[in-house]
């Protein structure tokens, strides 16, 4: 899910090209990404379409775009928009059913690809992952940016589908890069041009600024990467908070720890319900998503683990199903956080109608101590903590002595 951003004026520079590849010294992090993933997949056996506006959507009058490819995208299409809208753009686009069997099955092809290279593969989604690769540049014989054009010639030749790389020294400037490139292309930001990269790009670019985070960063005057990178520290910890304003400082001056961490073995845990009638009532649809996320959270908590994707699946009367996911910024065992996520997306997702099954799902699974990271726009640790001793009350006295943490709760939106 990359932001699809054309390469901004002056970033030519950057681009991997042919005979000419920017330095990759110590860039050790690769983010790649397929292309337009669903509707690459579909192209695969229908390459006439190729060049005509191509949507994958389901067939509900409530379904939205999964995939639009680039020719689709010149009309303003995009992921996650209502059909009606992208009919709307581009009445004259080819409509093409989701295929999600087969959608898994180059995701694991893709995957097993990066696993040939690298131990350290972090996937994000089925169709993007980092890899740390220095530590395998030796065995390898190659370079970062060898390895980026390897893969995509790999993923070509043994997929029929194209993707783009992002190479540089830290993870967030990686996946800035790859989104850069796209589509088929690759981005190598020197270590040592990191903060020329960086500072003319809209505070938005940034790992972890969502739209309140950016408009209270403009609200200060912040617009640019740059202007963040020049605020004394002092300021930024009073106007964001100290974990924030540190955070994106350090983000700021093209510094991000945050190692590639590999697939932990139990790959997602999950919770659904199906009700008896039909429900169309919004309220009891948002408390069965949060009951389900209790449920869920309750136990990445027991068995220690920390989740860092939250899906939801609804199914409809007419046993359409539709599956949405988002990857936070950290991996959660907070209940709290992962309602929040699950009722984000299902109201992205459905507009109306009336719902058989729920169901939510926490994916990317990392051992609980090692997922614990720095995170912003998260509940306070109060949260976790209020969950843990619910933990700990409801497993002496049994759930009646718990109340839901929907009654714990009564201040954030
Ligand atoms: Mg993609």
């Amino acid at each position: 899910m990359g932001r699809n951003a054309q390469l901004p004026a002056g970033y030519e520079r950057f681009r991997a090209a042919a005979g000419t590849v920017p330095d990759d010294t110590g860039c050790g992090v690769l983010h790649v990404d397929m292309d337009a993933f669903y509707a690459a997949v579909e192209l695969r056996e229908r390459p006439e379409l190729a060049d005509r506006p191509v949507i994958v959507a389901g067939a509900g009058p409530r379904s939205v775009v999964l995939s639009a490819n680039y020719p689709a995208r010149r009309y303003g299409v995009r992921s996650a928009m209502p059909v009606g809208t992208a009919r709307r753009l581009c009445p004259q686009a080819v409509w093409i059913p989701p295929n999600r069997e087969a959608y898994r099955e180059v995701s694991q092809g893709v995957m097993a690809i990066f696993r040939d290279l690298t131990p350290l593969v972090e996937p994000l989604s089925l169709d993007e992952a980092f890899l740390d690769v220095s530590g395998a540049l030796r065995r390898l014989g190659s370079t970062p940016a060898g390895i980026g054009a390897h893969i995509r010639e790999r993923v070509a030749g043994e997929h029929g589908i194209t993707c783009s790389v992002g190479v540089a020294g830290a993870k967030f400037v990686a996946k800035l890069a790859s989104g850069m490139a796209k589509p088929d292309g690759m981005v190598v930001v020197p270590v040592a041009e990191t903060l020329d990269f960086l500072h003319p790009l809209p505070v938005s670019a940034l790992w972890g600024v969502g739209r309140k985070t950016e408009e209270n960063l403009r609200r200060h005057g912040l617009d640019t990467i740059a202007d963040v990178a020049r605020a004394p520290l002092d300021r930024l910890r009073r106007s964001l908070g100290t974990a924030l304003g540190e955070h994106l400082h350090a983000l700021a001056h093209g510094r991000d720890d945050r190692a590639v961490v590999p697939d932990a073995e139990e790959k997602s845990l999950g919770a659904e319900h199906t009700f008896d009638v039909d429900q169309y009532d919004r309220a009891v649809l948002d408390r069965q998503l949060l009951r389900l996320s209790e449920r869920v959270a309750a136990t990445l908590r027991a068995r220690g683990l920390r989740g860092r994707t939250v899906s939801i699946k609804v199914r409809f009367a007419d046993f359409r199903t539709i599956t949405r996911a988002r990857t936070l910024l950290a991996p959660t065992d907070v209940a709290r956080e992962v309602h929040a996520t699950a009722a984000a997306l299902f109201d992205e997702a459905v507009s109306g109608g009336a719902v058989r099954l729920l169901g939510v799902r926490v994916e990317g699974l990392a051992d609980g101590e090692a997922g614990e990271q720095l995170s912003f726009d998260a509940p306070a640790p109060r949260w976790r903590d209020a969950e843990r001793a619910a933990d700990v009350a409801r497993s002496r006295f049994g759930a009646a002595a718990v109340r839901p943490a929907s009654l714990l709760s009564p201040d954030e939106g």
